[in-house]
């Protein structure tokens, strides 16, 4: 039967579950943060912009006659993940969580794992001296402090703070393990910083090759409760519901 879904993206999964629903027969509304100016579109409806916290999710939820709403965001995207545990709680539309898996080291690997970007940025002086750094152009700050070269990555141009030392490459994966490793060797890379965001681990295997030591941040705990780990697995769920 088709539903009306709310789909809370930004992410390729979320993107790629779009195309899945929408071939499914569902009327999908994909939802942005609108952190990036040309976002790529996925199939069906887009919103972008925040909700204003829970209420305003509970009131969209109402207002556009929603069956389903599915969280697909970002793993670190903490914020919103809880807002929707609570809006689907107070509205009762139920809730289906996405998370791609996180990483898992490897033989060769020298990952150092640290519960936050704080304490990434406190514990770089004592593992390299030329950093890089793909946790996002918003966490940048984080490394304000940071007294070494800082190879940065990001979609946009990063704003202020940020590091003194400060090189920008601006792309939008996906990478290759050679590119990943020809970018490492050009910048004299010894120290990759990265969130456990899961996905595409070019970075990670180049890193591995060049025998680089990491440092990982841990993700955000997830609310209790079933967690689907990719789009296939929702569409089952979805199926479930009916
Ligand atoms: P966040 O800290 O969890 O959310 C902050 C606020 O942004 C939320 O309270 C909500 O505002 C708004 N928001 C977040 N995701 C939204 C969505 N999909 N649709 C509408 N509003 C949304 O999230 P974030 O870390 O800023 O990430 C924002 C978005 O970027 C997420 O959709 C995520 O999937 C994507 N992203 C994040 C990362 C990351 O590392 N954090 C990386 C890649 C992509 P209101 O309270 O006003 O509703």
């Amino acid at each position: 039967m088709t539903k009306r879904i709310l789909l809370l993206g930004g992410t390729t999964e979320a993107r790629r579950l779009a195309g899945l629903l929408v071939a499914d027969g569902h009327r999908v509304t994909t939802s942005l943060a609108g952190r990036t100016s040309e976002p790529l579109r996925p199939a069906g409806d887009v919103r972008i912009g925040g909700f204003g916290g829970v209420d305003g999710l509970v009131a969209h939820l109402r207002d556009e006659r929603i069956d389903v709403l599915i969280d697909a965001t970002h793993p670190f995207a903490a914020t919103i993940t809880r807002n929707a545990v609570a809006a689907s709680g107070a509205s009762g539309v139920p809730l289906l969580i996405l998370r791609r898996p996180g990483w898992t080291a490897r033989p060769g690997d020298e990952w150092h794992r640290v519960a936050s970007l704080a304490e990434a940025a406190a514990r770089v002086a004592e593992l390299g001296r030329r950093v890089f750094l793909t946790t996002g152009r918003q966490e940048l700050g984080a490394f304000a402090d940071v007294d070494c070269f800082v190879l940065a990555r990001s979609v946009e141009p990063p704003g202020t703070p940020a590091p003194r030392d400060l090189t920008v490459v601006l792309d939008r994966g996906p990478f290759t393990v050679e590119s990943e490793r020809q970018l490492m060797l050009d910048h004299r890379i010894d120290l990759l910083v990265t969130k456990d965001s899961g996905g595409s681990d070019a970075k990670l295997a180049a890193a591995r090759a060049l025998a680089i030591p990491v440092l990982m941040v841990d993700r955000p705990a997830l609310p209790a409760g079933p967690v689907s780990s990719t789009p296939e697995e929702i569409l089952a769920a979805l199926r479930r519901l009916s």
